[in-house]
């Protein structure tokens, strides 16, 4: 297995995401550290998709600060903060369905020489091998676990130092995302900082949640390591 994933430690607080006069994230914070994985949890709404956005910089926050191993990425635009390490998939797989796996995999690769790009992509195959067993294929006809997967390997390709995931579950069966934080708990086990967003909460709490932060209408109530996220914790600010 490749061995060069290198996690670095994200600080972000402060951050405050607006569309327009609607406010949707105010003053939240999180951290994400190498080998662990920051749950943020919330009801529809709760801003979290927003927050990741107002991180990664593909939407403006207008206040707070973004920092990644000390260094200040608050004003800078979302391709330095993808340089820098801060690596977003997004909800809905944003792959290209019109291209082949290993198409899709060669676009998330550093520009380097072709000897080098095919040994990363070696390293992918073997971070992925179902993918590698796949690479003929053409990205649209995979099933939407083995897309997200493909989302997830062509974010970890650009050896990112954080990676941040929205919503993987969305669209898969109960095995199939299985499958998916699989993949995530590997990337974590070996490093890589993860910040994971999605509804499923009994799943994350007790198969990857390393810390957790919790997002109420745009703020955040909550944040702690999973241990101290009690069952009774998670109804009461759901409810709230
Ligand atoms: P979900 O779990 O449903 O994806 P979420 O916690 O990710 O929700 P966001 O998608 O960040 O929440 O939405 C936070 C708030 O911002 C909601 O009130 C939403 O209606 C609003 N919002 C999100 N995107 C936009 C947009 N493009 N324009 C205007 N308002 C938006």
């Amino acid at each position: 297995m490749s061995d060069d994933i290198r996690g670095g430690r994200l600080e972000v607080s402060g951050v405050k995401v607006a569309y327009g006069d609607m406010t949707a994230v105010w003053d939240a914070g999180l951290t994400a550290s190498p080998g662990r994985v920051t749950v943020l949890l919330g009801c529809n709404g709760a801003g979290k998709t927003s927050l990741l956005n107002g991180i990664a910089g593909s939407l403006p926050s207008s206040a707070g600060s973004v920092v990644l191993d000390g260094k200040d990425l608050s004003g800078s635009p979302a391709w330095k903060r993808a340089r820098s390490g801060i690596s977003l998939v997004q909800e809905g797989r944003r792959i290209f369905g019109d291209l082949r796996v290993d198409e899709n995999l060669l676009l998330g690769l550093p520009r380097v020489s072709s000897a080098e790009r095919r040994r990363l992509l070696d390293d992918v195959f073997e971070d992925f091998p179902l993918l590698h067993e796949m690479r003929a294929r053409v990205a649209g006809h995979l099933s939407g676990g083995q897309q997200q997967l493909l989302a997830i390997a062509q974010a970890v390709a650009g050896r990112p130092r954080v990676l941040l995931v929205d919503e993987p579950s969305s669209g898969l069966s109960p095995v199939a995302f299985a499958q998916v934080l699989d993949v995530i708990k590997s990337v974590r086990d070996r490093g890589l900082a993860v910040v994971l967003v999605d509804q499923l909460v009994d799943l994350l709490l007790d198969g990857i949640a390393d810390d957790v932060v919790v997002l109420d209408r745009g703020r955040v109530t909550f944040a702690g390591s999973a241990e101290q996220m009690t069952p009774d914790r998670i109804t009461s600010d759901f409810l709230a």
